[in-house]
């Protein structure tokens, strides 16, 4: 049986290592790093103006790097560099009143964020959340070794 479970962020402590759209597209950069990990890139759109976005790959972790100027209350619209699609879903920041964007995990869990540059509000929802948090703590660790 499949549970869904939404857990708070935990210090930087869980990776996205193979973040997708939601059509399938990997959405891990070849070249950017941070923290010397593959970072969650997407097209970034805002006011007309349209650029890379690279998010820090650590759940609950919150710098990235962008080639548009942006600033904290600026409000971003990502989306696929593959194929172009959204990543807005239907969950609404409860900070902000806003539509949140969501990196797809491999077992059907995903990361949410707020699009709102400095709203700090994140949630991972996991199906299957042992197993995943027990692989991905799995993965961390190999990591620090
Ligand atoms: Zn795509
Ligand atoms: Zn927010």
């Amino acid at each position: 049986m499949k549970t869904s479970s939404s857990i708070p962020a935990l210090s930087g402590r869980i990776r996205v290592s193979q973040g997708s759209c939601p059509r399938g597209h990997s959405l891990m950069s070849a070249s950017t790093l941070l923290d010397g990990e593959r970072a969650v890139s997407a097209t970034v759109r805002i006011a007309g103006r349209e650029g890379m976005i690279y998010l820090n790959p650590f759940y609950g972790k919150f710098e990235y790097e962008c080639d548009l100027a942006i600033k904290p209350g600026d409000i971003v619209d990502l989306f696929c560099p593959s194929c172009g699609v959204s990543l807005a879903v239907d969950t609404l920041c409860r900070f902000c009143n806003i539509r949140m964007f969501a990196i797809h995990l491999p077992d059907g869990g995903q990361v949410e964020g707020c699009p709102k540059v400095g709203c700090h509000n994140h949630s991972l929802t996991i199906v299957d959340l042992d197993t995943q948090l027990e692989r991905m703590y799995v993965e961390e660790t190999k990591i620090q070794m």
